[in-house]
Protein backbone atom coordinates (compact mmCIF):
# COMPACT_ATOMS: atom_id res chain seq x y z
CA UNK A 1 0.00 0.00 0.00
CA UNK A 2 1.32 3.57 -1.12
CA UNK A 3 2.09 6.06 1.88
CA UNK A 4 0.76 9.24 2.55
CA UNK A 5 2.19 11.54 5.27
CA UNK A 6 1.10 15.37 5.77
CA UNK A 7 1.31 17.66 8.92
CA UNK A 8 -0.43 21.26 9.84
CA UNK A 9 1.59 23.20 12.05
CA UNK A 10 -0.23 24.34 15.01
CA UNK A 11 1.36 28.02 14.90
CA UNK A 12 -2.17 29.17 14.81
CA UNK A 13 -6.06 28.19 14.43
CA UNK A 14 -6.51 25.49 11.74
CA UNK A 15 -8.64 27.53 9.11
CA UNK A 16 -11.33 26.10 6.22
CA UNK A 17 -7.78 26.28 4.28
CA UNK A 18 -6.31 23.68 6.18
CA UNK A 19 -9.10 21.28 5.87
CA UNK A 20 -9.73 21.60 2.36
CA UNK A 21 -6.23 22.19 1.12
CA UNK A 22 -4.63 19.13 3.80
CA UNK A 23 -6.98 17.41 5.81
CA UNK A 24 -9.68 16.65 3.55
CA UNK A 25 -7.67 15.18 1.56
CA UNK A 26 -6.27 12.85 4.09
CA UNK A 27 -10.01 11.71 5.17
CA UNK A 28 -10.07 11.16 1.16
CA UNK A 29 -6.89 8.83 0.73
CA UNK A 30 -7.22 7.01 4.41
CA UNK A 31 -8.96 3.87 3.04
CA UNK A 32 -6.38 3.35 0.10
CA UNK A 33 -3.23 4.48 1.54
CA UNK A 34 -1.04 3.91 4.57
CA UNK A 35 -1.46 7.56 6.12
CA UNK A 36 0.91 9.21 8.27
CA UNK A 37 -0.75 12.40 10.10
CA UNK A 38 1.20 14.49 12.22
CA UNK A 39 1.68 17.76 14.35
CA UNK A 40 4.77 19.51 13.02
CA UNK A 41 4.85 21.33 16.37
CA UNK A 42 9.26 21.94 15.72
CA UNK A 43 7.99 23.78 12.78
CA UNK A 44 5.58 26.13 14.92
CA UNK A 45 8.20 27.31 16.83
CA UNK A 46 10.24 28.99 13.74
CA UNK A 47 8.19 32.19 14.28
CA UNK A 48 7.70 32.84 18.58
CA UNK A 49 4.98 31.30 20.25
CA UNK A 50 3.49 31.93 23.85
CA UNK A 51 4.50 28.33 25.05
CA UNK A 52 0.95 27.63 27.17
CA UNK A 53 -0.62 28.84 23.69
CA UNK A 54 0.98 26.64 21.35
CA UNK A 55 1.01 23.85 24.23
CA UNK A 56 -2.51 23.86 24.21
CA UNK A 57 -2.98 24.56 20.36
CA UNK A 58 -1.06 21.10 19.98
CA UNK A 59 -3.77 19.19 21.50
CA UNK A 60 -6.29 21.23 19.39
CA UNK A 61 -5.22 19.74 16.36
CA UNK A 62 -5.04 16.55 16.94
CA UNK A 63 -8.62 17.19 18.51
CA UNK A 64 -9.39 19.01 15.26
CA UNK A 65 -7.79 15.87 12.98
CA UNK A 66 -9.93 13.40 14.45
CA UNK A 67 -13.28 15.53 14.87
CA UNK A 68 -12.55 16.36 10.75
CA UNK A 69 -13.27 12.52 9.80
CA UNK A 70 -9.39 11.27 10.22
CA UNK A 71 -9.97 8.01 11.21
CA UNK A 72 -7.61 6.98 14.22
CA UNK A 73 -7.32 3.20 12.78
CA UNK A 74 -6.51 4.04 9.50
CA UNK A 75 -3.83 6.39 9.98
CA UNK A 76 -0.92 6.74 12.50
CA UNK A 77 -1.10 10.14 14.12
CA UNK A 78 2.25 11.52 16.58
CA UNK A 79 3.60 14.67 17.41
CA UNK A 80 7.05 15.67 15.74
CA UNK A 81 8.45 16.51 19.01
CA UNK A 82 8.07 13.44 20.49
CA UNK A 83 10.24 11.83 18.16
CA UNK A 84 13.60 12.90 18.06
CA UNK A 85 14.60 11.38 14.87
CA UNK A 86 13.07 14.14 12.91
CA UNK A 87 15.84 16.87 13.91
CA UNK A 88 18.31 14.20 13.77
CA UNK A 89 18.00 13.02 10.22
CA UNK A 90 16.92 17.07 9.41
CA UNK A 91 20.65 17.79 10.73
CA UNK A 92 22.06 15.38 8.22
CA UNK A 93 19.97 16.66 5.73
CA UNK A 94 21.14 20.33 6.34
CA UNK A 95 24.59 19.39 5.26
CA UNK A 96 23.97 17.72 1.95
CA UNK A 97 21.47 20.99 0.76
CA UNK A 98 23.02 23.86 -0.68
CA UNK A 99 22.31 27.19 0.57
CA UNK A 100 21.33 28.67 -2.73
CA UNK A 101 18.52 25.63 -2.82
CA UNK A 102 17.14 26.82 0.63
CA UNK A 103 17.63 30.19 -0.38
CA UNK A 104 15.56 29.89 -3.53
CA UNK A 105 12.33 28.91 -1.03
CA UNK A 106 9.59 31.51 -2.03
CA UNK A 107 7.89 31.68 1.38
CA UNK A 108 10.86 32.55 3.11
CA UNK A 109 11.47 35.21 0.32
CA UNK A 110 8.53 36.33 0.99
CA UNK A 111 8.31 36.15 4.63
CA UNK A 112 12.13 38.07 5.13
CA UNK A 113 11.40 40.39 2.25
CA UNK A 114 9.67 43.13 4.51
CA UNK A 115 13.20 43.53 6.29
CA UNK A 116 11.86 41.53 9.53
CA UNK A 117 14.32 40.26 11.34
CA UNK A 118 13.62 36.20 11.17
CA UNK A 119 15.23 33.32 13.03
CA UNK A 120 17.68 30.63 11.13
CA UNK A 121 14.93 27.95 11.53
CA UNK A 122 12.72 29.64 9.47
CA UNK A 123 15.37 29.54 6.65
CA UNK A 124 16.07 25.81 7.54
CA UNK A 125 12.44 24.68 7.65
CA UNK A 126 11.80 22.95 4.50
CA UNK A 127 14.95 20.77 5.39
CA UNK A 128 13.59 19.86 8.54
CA UNK A 129 10.08 18.95 6.52
CA UNK A 130 12.26 17.12 3.68
CA UNK A 131 13.51 14.77 7.05
CA UNK A 132 9.57 14.18 8.20
CA UNK A 133 9.06 13.22 4.90
CA UNK A 134 11.93 11.08 3.69
CA UNK A 135 12.02 9.49 7.35
CA UNK A 136 8.95 7.28 6.44
CA UNK A 137 9.04 6.94 2.60
CA UNK A 138 6.37 8.34 1.68
CA UNK A 139 5.17 8.22 -1.44
CA UNK A 140 2.68 11.51 -1.56
CA UNK A 141 2.55 14.58 0.53
CA UNK A 142 -0.92 16.29 0.29
CA UNK A 143 -0.85 19.74 0.43
CA UNK A 144 -1.98 23.41 -1.03
CA UNK A 145 0.22 24.73 -3.34
CA UNK A 146 2.04 26.96 -1.67
CA UNK A 147 4.02 23.80 0.19
CA UNK A 148 4.77 22.38 -3.61
CA UNK A 149 7.82 23.60 -3.77
CA UNK A 150 8.99 22.56 -0.30
CA UNK A 151 8.43 19.11 -1.00
CA UNK A 152 10.38 19.18 -4.75
CA UNK A 153 12.98 20.40 -2.58
CA UNK A 154 12.46 17.22 -0.55
CA UNK A 155 12.40 15.57 -3.86
CA UNK A 156 16.15 16.92 -4.62
CA UNK A 157 17.54 16.39 -1.07
CA UNK A 158 16.45 12.31 -1.81
CA UNK A 159 17.91 12.01 -5.14
CA UNK A 160 21.10 14.17 -4.57
CA UNK A 161 21.73 11.62 -1.31
CA UNK A 162 20.94 8.36 -2.80
CA UNK A 163 23.03 8.75 -5.90
CA UNK A 164 25.74 10.22 -3.40
CA UNK A 165 25.71 7.52 -0.69
CA UNK A 166 23.20 4.64 -2.41
CA UNK A 167 19.46 4.12 -2.81
CA UNK A 168 18.56 5.36 0.52
CA UNK A 169 14.84 7.28 0.54
CA UNK A 170 11.69 6.92 -1.78
CA UNK A 171 11.00 9.84 -3.89
CA UNK A 172 7.91 11.68 -2.42
CA UNK A 173 5.53 13.72 -4.96
CA UNK A 174 3.30 16.40 -3.96
CA UNK A 175 -0.50 15.68 -3.99
CA UNK A 176 -2.19 18.75 -5.06
CA UNK A 177 -6.28 18.78 -5.28
CA UNK A 178 -7.64 19.90 -8.63
CA UNK A 179 -10.25 22.12 -6.74
CA UNK A 180 -8.64 23.83 -3.27
CA UNK A 181 -5.23 24.18 -3.37
CA UNK A 182 -5.67 27.11 -2.49
CA UNK A 183 -8.54 28.87 -0.27
CA UNK A 184 -8.13 32.82 -0.35
CA UNK A 185 -8.61 35.15 2.41
CA UNK A 186 -12.08 36.56 2.33
CA UNK A 187 -11.22 40.16 2.25
CA UNK A 188 -7.86 40.13 0.13
CA UNK A 189 -9.14 37.21 -2.24
CA UNK A 190 -5.74 37.41 -4.34
CA UNK A 191 -3.82 36.44 -0.78
CA UNK A 192 -4.35 32.71 0.62
CA UNK A 193 -6.34 32.09 3.75
CA UNK A 194 -4.15 31.82 6.53
CA UNK A 195 -3.65 30.42 10.23
CA UNK A 196 -1.04 32.93 10.90
CA UNK A 197 -2.97 35.94 9.64
CA UNK A 198 -3.80 39.08 11.81
CA UNK A 199 -7.20 39.45 9.33
CA UNK A 200 -10.07 38.00 12.12
CA UNK A 201 -12.65 38.84 8.88
CA UNK A 202 -10.79 37.37 6.05
CA UNK A 203 -10.07 34.14 8.02
CA UNK A 204 -12.89 30.99 9.04
CA UNK A 205 -11.48 29.00 11.82
CA UNK A 206 -12.57 25.79 12.17
CA UNK A 207 -13.84 26.70 15.91
CA UNK A 208 -14.86 30.19 14.92
CA UNK A 209 -19.17 30.34 15.80
CA UNK A 210 -21.15 29.06 12.69
CA UNK A 211 -22.82 32.10 12.87
CA UNK A 212 -20.36 34.26 12.99
CA UNK A 213 -18.84 32.08 9.97
CA UNK A 214 -21.66 32.96 8.51
CA UNK A 215 -21.39 36.67 8.65
CA UNK A 216 -17.63 37.00 7.33
CA UNK A 217 -18.75 34.65 3.99
CA UNK A 218 -22.02 37.42 3.97
CA UNK A 219 -18.93 40.18 4.25
CA UNK A 220 -16.31 38.72 1.72
CA UNK A 221 -15.19 40.96 -0.99
CA UNK A 222 -16.63 40.16 -4.72
CA UNK A 223 -16.67 42.42 -7.58
CA UNK A 224 -19.54 44.68 -8.86
CA UNK A 225 -20.16 42.86 -11.59
CA UNK A 226 -22.97 40.85 -9.86
CA UNK A 227 -21.97 37.95 -12.32
CA UNK A 228 -21.53 34.25 -11.08
CA UNK A 229 -18.59 32.90 -13.00
CA UNK A 230 -15.75 30.65 -12.02
CA UNK A 231 -13.23 33.21 -13.18
CA UNK A 232 -9.82 33.27 -10.39
CA UNK A 233 -7.81 35.72 -12.57
CA UNK A 234 -10.30 38.03 -13.31
CA UNK A 235 -12.73 37.68 -10.21
CA UNK A 236 -11.06 36.18 -7.26
CA UNK A 237 -13.96 36.38 -4.78
CA UNK A 238 -16.60 34.77 -6.51
CA UNK A 239 -14.19 32.26 -7.29
CA UNK A 240 -13.05 31.51 -4.39
CA UNK A 241 -16.69 31.40 -2.77
CA UNK A 242 -17.64 29.01 -5.72
CA UNK A 243 -14.45 26.83 -4.85
CA UNK A 244 -15.26 26.40 -0.60
CA UNK A 245 -18.91 25.53 -1.45
CA UNK A 246 -17.32 22.66 -4.29
CA UNK A 247 -15.07 21.48 -1.71
CA UNK A 248 -17.33 21.02 1.29
CA UNK A 249 -20.01 19.70 -1.14
CA UNK A 250 -17.96 17.27 -3.46
CA UNK A 251 -19.86 18.47 -6.60
CA UNK A 252 -17.12 19.56 -9.28
CA UNK A 253 -16.82 23.47 -9.80
CA UNK A 254 -18.00 23.37 -13.08
CA UNK A 255 -21.17 21.87 -11.84
CA UNK A 256 -21.29 24.70 -8.55
CA UNK A 257 -20.87 27.60 -11.39
CA UNK A 258 -23.46 26.15 -13.35
CA UNK A 259 -26.18 25.34 -10.34
CA UNK A 260 -25.56 29.40 -9.43
CA UNK A 261 -25.28 31.41 -12.80
CA UNK A 262 -28.58 32.72 -12.08
CA UNK A 263 -27.83 33.84 -8.82
CA UNK A 264 -26.95 37.35 -7.69
CA UNK A 265 -24.21 37.60 -5.28
CA UNK A 266 -26.26 37.90 -2.23
CA UNK A 267 -28.44 34.59 -2.44
CA UNK A 268 -24.98 32.98 -3.37
CA UNK A 269 -23.17 34.13 -0.52
CA UNK A 270 -26.44 32.82 1.59
CA UNK A 271 -26.16 29.46 0.28
CA UNK A 272 -21.93 29.09 0.52
CA UNK A 273 -22.36 30.46 4.06
CA UNK A 274 -25.07 27.71 5.10
CA UNK A 275 -22.97 24.81 3.90
CA UNK A 276 -19.66 26.04 5.82
CA UNK A 277 -21.93 26.76 9.18
CA UNK A 278 -23.14 23.53 8.80
CA UNK A 279 -19.66 21.94 8.12
CA UNK A 280 -18.47 23.86 10.80
CA UNK A 281 -21.35 22.68 13.23
CA UNK A 282 -20.88 19.17 12.52
CA UNK A 283 -16.49 19.31 12.97
CA UNK A 284 -17.72 21.13 16.47
CA UNK A 285 -20.29 18.68 18.15
CA UNK A 286 -17.12 15.95 17.63
CA UNK A 287 -14.80 18.28 18.65
CA UNK A 288 -16.81 18.61 22.24
CA UNK A 289 -16.66 14.78 22.04
CA UNK A 290 -13.13 13.72 21.79
CA UNK A 291 -11.68 16.67 23.73
CA UNK A 292 -13.32 15.33 26.73
CA UNK A 293 -12.04 12.11 26.30
CA UNK A 294 -8.76 9.99 26.56
CA UNK A 295 -8.56 9.11 23.07
CA UNK A 296 -6.13 12.18 21.98
CA UNK A 297 -3.93 10.31 24.52
CA UNK A 298 -4.30 7.20 23.54
CA UNK A 299 -3.71 8.10 19.34
CA UNK A 300 -0.49 9.99 19.94
CA UNK A 301 0.59 7.10 22.34
CA UNK A 302 0.52 4.95 19.83
CA UNK A 303 1.67 7.05 16.93
CA UNK A 304 4.71 8.10 18.98
CA UNK A 305 5.93 4.35 19.70
CA UNK A 306 5.09 3.08 16.22
CA UNK A 307 6.95 6.12 14.15
CA UNK A 308 9.77 6.01 16.92
CA UNK A 309 10.69 2.18 15.83
CA UNK A 310 10.25 2.90 11.81
CA UNK A 311 12.29 6.36 11.89
CA UNK A 312 15.29 4.81 14.28
CA UNK A 313 15.76 1.99 11.71
CA UNK A 314 16.08 4.67 9.14
CA UNK A 315 18.13 6.98 10.72
CA UNK A 316 20.67 4.11 11.68
CA UNK A 317 20.77 3.08 7.82
CA UNK A 318 21.32 6.92 6.99
CA UNK A 319 24.08 7.28 9.77
CA UNK A 320 25.91 3.94 8.50
CA UNK A 321 25.54 5.31 4.56
CA UNK A 322 27.01 8.24 5.69
CA UNK A 323 30.03 6.85 8.29
CA UNK A 324 28.43 8.26 11.24
CA UNK A 325 29.07 4.94 13.00
CA UNK A 326 31.91 2.79 15.33
P1 LIG B 1 1.02 29.66 8.29
O1 LIG B 1 0.39 30.94 7.88
O2 LIG B 1 1.48 29.63 9.70
O3 LIG B 1 2.07 29.18 7.29
P2 LIG B 1 -0.95 27.98 7.03
O4 LIG B 1 -2.38 28.36 7.15
O5 LIG B 1 -0.24 28.26 5.75
O6 LIG B 1 -0.16 28.60 8.26
P3 LIG B 1 0.41 25.44 7.23
O7 LIG B 1 0.53 24.68 8.50
O8 LIG B 1 1.59 26.20 6.72
O9 LIG B 1 -0.85 26.44 7.35
O10 LIG B 1 -0.09 24.46 6.11
C1 LIG B 1 -0.71 23.22 6.39
C2 LIG B 1 -1.28 22.62 5.14
O11 LIG B 1 -2.46 23.31 4.76
C3 LIG B 1 -0.34 22.70 3.94
O12 LIG B 1 -0.51 21.54 3.18
C4 LIG B 1 -0.85 23.90 3.19
O13 LIG B 1 -0.53 23.81 1.82
C5 LIG B 1 -2.34 23.77 3.42
N1 LIG B 1 -3.00 25.07 3.36
C6 LIG B 1 -2.79 26.11 4.20
N2 LIG B 1 -3.56 27.16 3.85
C7 LIG B 1 -4.27 26.75 2.76
C8 LIG B 1 -5.24 27.39 1.93
N3 LIG B 1 -5.63 28.63 2.16
N4 LIG B 1 -5.77 26.69 0.91
C9 LIG B 1 -5.40 25.40 0.67
N5 LIG B 1 -4.48 24.75 1.42
C10 LIG B 1 -3.92 25.41 2.45
MG1 LIG C 1 1.91 27.90 5.59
Amino acid sequence: MKKTLTGLKPSGELTLGSLIGAIKQMRDYQDNYNSYLFVPDLHAITVPQDPEELKARIRKNVGLYLACGIDPHKNTIYLQSENLYHANLSWVLECTTYMGEASRMTQYKDKTSKGENVSVGLFTYPILMAADILLYDADYVPVGIDQKQHVELARDIAIRFNKRFGATFNIPEPLIPPTGAKIMDLQEPTKKMSKSSENYKGTILLLDDPIQAKKKIMSAVTDSENLVKYDPINKPGISNLLTIYACLTDTKIEDVETKFQDYNYGSLKKEVALVVANTLTSIQQKYQEIISSNIIDEVLDAGRIKTTQEAATKLKEVYHKVGLER
